[in-house]
């Protein structure tokens, strides 16, 4: 048992999410994140956006989470070039 990486973080974020990792690996996620608030933020950005892309398949989903992670790790590699947004209001996703 190790410490996950960032890039590890991105890659079992939905997995973490849905519930679908062990207590072991769960435990390791919450770790990383309690020190890693790039990662906190990508996490809560990604959750959001699960929520809305649950009753798309797993297939379909994979290339909206890897843009995420894309954009996740721009982030990390030069955290000005993005601007600054906050993640999409409740509101937006709570219509339709
Ligand atoms: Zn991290």
């Amino acid at each position: 048992m190790k410490m996950p990486t960032c890039q590890d973080v991105t890659e079992l974020a939905s997995d973490y999410l849905d519930g679908r990792m062990g207590w072991g690996d769960w435990a390791l996620m919450r770790a990383h994140l309690a020190m890693c608030p790039p990662c906190q933020a990508y996490v809560a950005s990604l959750g959001l956006t699960v929520d809305a892309l649950q009753h798309l398949s797993k297939e379909e989903r994979a290339p909206v989470e890897a843009d995420l992670s894309r954009i996740f790790q721009q982030w990390k590699s030069d955290p000005e070039s993005l601007p600054d947004v906050g993640p999409p209001s409740a509101d937006a996703l709570d219509e339709g």
